[in-house]
């Protein structure tokens, strides 16, 4: 790999993502937990965006810390394109090095014909267009099921993959196949966020430019171009599609004749590098530090629709301490009514108060207290 800073980066988050999604299923999420993918999701910021201007709130499961993250990948996108996926995007890693090994394995790469590429490039509008105006109306991330970023966030999750991702699953898994022969089809084609970002590329301060004069027309650029975009007989490849993975410009074999610019100032492939991990640490740092980077929200925040808590929005990483608190309900009746022994400790996750029971053959599902708590509030 010559583009070894890059791919430093990018297989840094490649593993600090499962890590995270590992801890959150392991420890749960809530404000003594984990942080969920869900608030760790730049596009989450994006799909509550509507909601957020409309009425000031989150949708459910969003969190300040994803539209952090959208600032922070929107300014980034601003500076150097689509650099959150040619970097960081776990998604995009994943699919590049498929192409890799598919092409380690001799697997013969397909080139879309011209037409249909361009036409299939539109579908990603398309797909961010239906998710948001679906989220909106809905109110709810009602597409998650489907999300095959969430779905691999929760490939360790164990059975729950099946139960709540299939449909997730199985576009996960068409994507990776898709990968051996087209590399990043999902990126080029179809991904919501992708989209997005490209609308605003166009205004990206630092752009791909080609010397021409330097230029040998070995087209070296154009074949190691991920986003299939060709690069030899342009000035400046479309600023819309290119990720600014830097790959035209580090199998260049002439110097100088690909370079990240704006006017006379030139990036070399590490200056990119360094620039988004100082972007990211200047403001996703910075939030932490001054404490907007919330990635979860209050329980009675959580519980609340319309001004009153809602036995519904009950989540399995509140304890029955909180439920008692935010439903003034006294702690003995609620044990009763649950049929719960008196010792049980109120201080435990339902989650963990469902495994505890689990073993003693006791049944304790959270949809059986949620239940539970409807009819006391009647
Ligand atoms: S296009 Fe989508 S999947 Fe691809 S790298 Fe960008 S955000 Fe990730
Ligand atoms: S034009 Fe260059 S920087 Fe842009 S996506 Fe293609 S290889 Fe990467």
């Amino acid at each position: 790999m010559k583009n070894k800073f890059k791919w430093i980066i990018s297989i840094f988050f490649l593993v600090l993502t499962p890590f995270i999604a590992i801890r959150h299923q392991l420890m749960g999420g809530g404000p003594s937990g984990s942080p969920s993918v869900d608030a760790l999701c730049p596009f989450g910021g994006l799909e509550t965006l509507p909601t957020l201007l409309k009425n000031g709130t989150y949708i459910q499961k969003i969190t300040p810390s994803s539209f952090i993250l959208l600032i922070a990948v929107i300014i980034l996108t601003f500076v150097l394109g689509r650099a959150f996926c040619g970097y960081i995007c776990p998604l995009g890693s994943i699919q590049s090095l498929i192409t890799k090994l598919g092409k380690k394995l001799n697997i013969k790469q397909i080139t879309l014909n011209r037409f249909f590429d361009r036409i299939l490039r539109y579908a990603k509008y398309l797909v961010l267009f239906v998710v948001l105006f679906t989220t909106y109306k809905a109110g709810e991330l009602i597409l998650r099921p489907y999300d095959p970023w969430a779905t691999f966030m929760h490939l360790t999750s164990g059975p729950e993959v099946f139960e709540e991702f299939l449909i997730g699953l199985i576009i996960l898994i068409a994507i990776f196949i898709s990968s051996l022969f087209i590399e990043r089809a999902w990126c080029r084609y179809f991904c919501p966020l992708g989209a997005a970002l490209s609308l605003t590329s166009p205004l990206r301060i630092f752009k791909i430019k080609k010397n021409n004069s330097t230029c040998i027309n070995c087209k070296s650029c154009t074949h190691n171009c991920p986003m299939g975009l060709e690069i030899h007989s342009k000035v400046s490849p479309s600023s819309i599609e290119c990720i600014s993975c830097g790959e035209c410009m580090t199998s260049c074999p002439i110097n100088k004749t690909l370079e990240m610019k704006k006017g006379d100032i030139s990036l070399s492939i590490n200056k990119v590098g360094i620039t988004i991990i100082l972007t990211l640490v200047l403001i996703i740092g910075g939030n932490m530090v001054i404490g907007n980077f919330k990635t979860s929200l209050s329980n009675q925040t959580v519980l609340n629709e319309n001004g009153t808590s809602n036995p519904d929005n009950i989540k399995a990483y509140m304890t029955l301490s909180d439920i008692s608190k935010e439903f003034n309900i006294d702690s003995k009746d609620l044990l009763k009514a649950c049929n719960l022994p008196n010792d049980t400790d109120l201080n435990k996750s339902i989650k963990e108060l469902k495994d505890d029971f689990a073993k003693k053959g006791i049944d304790f599902e959270p949809s059986t207290l949620r239940e539970i708590v409807k009819k006391i509030m009647k």
